[in-house]
């Protein structure tokens, strides 16, 4: 394949972007070489500007559900635009978003649109906080919930071990109200509350973590998080900005019966615009300004483009069957992808939830956990990820992303996916 136009690109870009690029993950650093950059997407696809055109699991890391260009959200955004791009006045849009939420996913009685995941993440542990009066939040081992201050903290050992910051920036004094957990870990969970219980203002989790991998809750986990939230007094965030829309209609809340306080959203409800969404209990909202104290607010919030593109989205994945169609995609998908590793000797396996999906280089049978997730082989997933790119199929450019299909993901799809799969798996076998 030809890159020459890419690597053009990414000499200037990297003249003027810190590392090439506006979000790390796209430079490739994991993986090793250079990006390549994107001249437009259709369907399953995305055509590069050297014309090499690729079968595209990362889906702009979720929103792309329907598959990329579809003509009924291009319709939608090219009539809201015939109105104006931004009026910092109400719109419509934004209530029928409110009302649309509301009815999907029943435990937001009351909505707040925002500009990213980021935003919501963040708002919701100030909602959490000002509501509850408490200072600390828990997260997990591998979670990720945007670059806001409080998530940029890794764990120390023990679940009591006060958070470490991740990054320069990140005052130490900050870091200190972010505990860390082992995710699907059920009595680390229990000691964590007994011991700090009382100024836990929130537990915030990825319910199908997306960003250590895909790894799925063990069974009764929720139920045992939302049980200790409720003991203790602390709210519980469900932050599904992958999961949302994604895993069912009502997204993981939804599909484990689990029901949180504060739910936070992006991605798919953007359509591909920049959106993001935080909602819960009415009398929580209720305090988020100007109806109550806690102050939040956002110039482009509501946007009515963003908000055209984001409910034809939702109305095209409300069709019946939508979801049990991805997920049956994804399962051909995995199990195409362990057959072949299977044949070629290469130890690996998947995890599937939805139209999410983990690919694994381990001899484990199954991967749940952070800790199993980090000691995997990420040289010979770098060289599957080259290995697929170069046959045309473009995988998250990290060994630490879950991967996702869309509806335009056909069989088709699937078996040229699986047959670069077979010639990928020797390259990795070979060493
Ligand atoms: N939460 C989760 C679970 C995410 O996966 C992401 C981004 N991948 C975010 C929050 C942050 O969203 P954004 O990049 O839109 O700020």
């Amino acid at each position: 394949m030809n890159h020459d136009t890419s690597h053009a690109l990414f000499e200037r870009a990297r003249a003027l972007l810190p590392g090439g690029v506006n979000s790390p993950v796209r430079a490739f650093k994991s993986v090793g070489g250079e990006p390549f950059f994107v001249a437009r997407a259709d369907g399953a696809y995305l055509h590069d500007v050297d014309g090499n055109r690729y079968v595209d699991y990362v889906g702009s890391w979720g929103p792309m559900i329907v598959g990329h260009n579809h003509p009924k959200v291009r319709n939608a955004v090219q009539d809201a635009i015939g109105n104006g791009l931004s009026y910092g006045a109400p719109c419509p849009a934004e209530v029928t978003m409110a009302e649309t939420i509301a009815r999907l996913v029943p435990s937001c009685e009351m909505v707040r649109m925002v500009n990213s995941g980021t935003e919501a993440t963040l708002s919701a542990i100030r909602l959490a906080r000002g509501a509850t009066g408490r200072a600390k939040i828990v997260k997990f081992e591998g979670c990720y919930h945007g670059h806001g201050d409080s998530f940029l903290v890794k764990a120390g050992s023990g679940a009591l071990t006060f958070g470490v910051p991740t990054s320069p920036g990140v005052p130490k004094a900050l870091a200190d109200l972010t505990l860390t957990l082992p995710y699907n870990d059920f009595d680390a969970a229990t000691a964590l509350f007994d011991e700090a219980g009382a100024d836990i203002a929130g537990l915030i989790i990825e319910p199908v973590v997306g960003n250590a991998n895909c790894l799925p809750p063990r069974e009764g986990y929720l139920q045992h998080l939302r049980a200790l939230c409720t003991r203790h007094g602390a709210l519980l965030i469900f932050d599904e900005v992958m999961t949302g829309f994604r895993v069912a209609l009502g997204g993981a809340q939804a599909r484990y019966g689990v029901a949180p306080d504060i739910s936070t959203f992006g991605k798919i409800i953007g359509g591909g615009m920049p959106v993001g969404a935080y909602g819960g209990r009415r009398e929580l909202m209720q305090q988020i300004a100007p109806a109550g104290p806690i102050y939040q607010a956002g110039t482009l919030s509501g946007n009515p483009v963003a908000m055209a593109a984001g409910l034809a989205m939702l109305e095209l994945i409300s069709a019946p069957g939508f979801h049990d169609r991805l997920e049956a995609t994804t399962h051909a998908l995995c199990d195409g992808l362990e057959a072949a590793a299977r044949d070629a000797g290469v130890p690996f396996t998947t995890t599937r939830v939805g139209a999410m999906f983990g690919i694994f280089f381990t001899d484990a049978p199954t991967v749940d956990t952070y800790a199993q997730a980090v000691v995997c082989d990420t040289a010979a997933f770098n060289r599957f990820f080259h290995a697929m790119l170069d046959r045309g199929v473009f995988l998250a450019p990290s060994a630490f992303e879950a991967g996702f299909v869309s509806a335009a993901h056909d069989d088709a799809v699937v078996a040229a996916t699986l047959a670069a799969a077979r010639d990928a798996f020797g390259v990795v076998a070979a060493g």
